[in-house]
């Protein structure tokens, strides 16, 4: 295996913590001499098994929801992967203002606590907690995935994410960088574009960290001056969200970077994992994380599940993520052996089912519906680069709160674009039209396109970009 087939700063620490490599992969960036094939998907497994067994005994122990959920279920006979996949799954309404009942450790050593919004139940939250031990690993692993960017001494990184509680997204990731010896500096979350652009501009960073509509708006908005970041800007970071092509394909042309997109949510506490420069999956953080695809379609394609064995505070066992995604078992183009993930689609509740004849089953379709991601579209509006935002709603004839993602409604798309620029709607239709779940719905579908002036995102305006729902 040649120079620079190192497999990825990720893949080494997680070979190091199911004890295949001993070298500190926090001090050497390159060349950890080791060959990742060494890490295979089989030592994986072993390794996967026995936490898994480990966890379902723990939480059996420490959590009364699992002690009545997994009652009968013997951890001692958990031998494979067959045999994990007899547990019962665990679910977000599950969770929803169940936490006490979740939480395996003492208040006292919950170190944080997040409480965010579910996906499925409007007005519903879930809490999540974590004990420093769960935090201290995430940072871990967020810093091998900087090291996966080659960050290094002396460089500028710049925060576009909340950062001033301690164990915010900004927070760790300040912690995780720190120790290499970068300049750090937190933003916070973007809403005002013109204040983001001067401070970047003002400091300068190699590194971006960003989610990704706030990074897609921070190079349109520079186009008017030329884009003169592209000059510092090495490399982006984009997480918190699902990352449509077309924003890291505008990113690399406008700023004439690397774009690695992270994978994790608030179950994972923050990492699950990151893509290399191949860009051929999210190098995962297997040793603290099992995923699953359990139930995947002909193409392998599924809702991914995972089982959070390393966590002390609130361990998940088979918790189904709603997200959707599919694995990817070749070698990856950095030598690295391991299963990785493909590109997540976004959650099962970000599909967009619109059309005029409706399904029962809200899957299957008929002439004249149509099928797509959110993120489907997202590729489609960002195709133009005048886009610097953008909103669809979906106004619902009959509304139906448990299954708000079937409709046979009327589709908005609005694009927003900086004041005295036309956004190309034409090209964003031909896209539109273009894409594999709408082209056989052709005309069929009801969608108006508003073009809008940009001026902020709104506050409060975060993190993850929603379908809005009205009813007609
Ligand atoms: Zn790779």
């Amino acid at each position: 295996m040649g120079p620079g087939k190192q497999g990825t700063p990720v893949d080494a620490l997680v070979a190091k913590r199911i004890g295949l490599l001993v070298a500190d992969t926090a001090q050497e960036p390159s060349g950890f001499g080791w060959n990742p094939s060494d890490l295979t998907q089989e030592k994986i497994e072993a390794f996967q098994i026995e936490r898994f067994r480990n966890a379902l005994s723990y939480v059996k122990e420490n959590s009364n929801y699992y002690r009545e959920h997994l009652q009968g279920i013997d951890s001692d006979a958990i031998r494979t992967m067959e045999d994990i996949k007899k547990i019962p799954y665990t679910t977000e309404q599950d969770l929803a203002g169940n936490e006490w009942r979740f939480q395996c450790v003492k208040a006292s050593d919950v170190s944080r606590a997040v409480t965010i919004p579910t996906t499925g139940t409007r007005g519903k939250q879930k809490r999540l907690v974590y004990t420093m031990a769960d935090q201290q690993k995430a940072i871990e692993f967020i810093h091998a995935g900087y090291l996966t960017m080659e960050c290094k001494k002396g460089e500028r990184m710049l925060i576009f994410m909340s950062g001033n509680l301690p164990g915010s997204i900004g927070d760790l990731v300040r912690q995780a960088v720190e120790p290499l010896g970068m300049e750090i500096s937190v933003f916070g979350a973007v809403t005002d574009v013109r204040a983001a652009y001067e401070r970047l501009l003002e400091f300068k960073p190699e590194i971006v960290e960003a989610i990704p509509w706030h990074a897609a708006a921070l190079a349109a908005y520079g186009q008017q001056y030329g884009n003169p970041e592209k000059a510092f800007i090495r490399s982006v970071n984009l997480s918190a969200d699902i990352v449509p092509d077309m924003v890291a394909e505008r990113l690399r042309r406008l700023w004439g970077c690397t774009v690695h997109r992270h994978y994790g949510s608030t179950e994972m506490c923050i990492f699950g994992g990151v893509e290399c420069i191949h860009q051929d999956g999210y190098h995962l953080r297997h040793s603290d994380i099992l995923y699953e695809i359990p139930e995947p379609d002909e193409t392998g394609q599924g809702e991914i599940v995972i089982t959070t064995f390393a966590h002390e505070a609130m361990p998940l066992i088979r918790y189904k993520t709603g997200d959707i995604g599919r694995f990817v078992d070749t070698v990856c183009g950095c030598g690295a052996n391991v299963r990785r993930l493909e590109k997540v689609w976004g959650r099962d509740s970000s599909m967009l089912r619109v059309g005029k004849e409706r399904e029962k089953d809200g899957k299957s379709l008929q002439d004249g519906n149509a099928a797509f991601f959110l993120t489907e579209l997202a590729d489609a509006v960002y195709a133009d680069d005048a886009v610097m935002d953008f909103d669809v709603e979906i106004v619902v004839d009959e509304r139906k709160s448990d299954e708000k993602t079937e409709t046979d409604g009327r589709l908005t798309v609005t694009v927003r674009t900086l004041p005295g620029v036309e956004a190309d709607l034409e090209l964003i239709r031909q896209e539109f039209y273009e894409i594999p779940g709408v082209k056989h719905a052709g005309d069929q579908i009801d969608i108006v396109w508003v073009q809008e002036t940009f001026e902020a995102f709104p506050a409060g305006y975060n993190l993850k970009k929603k379908i809005g729902y009205a009813e007609g």
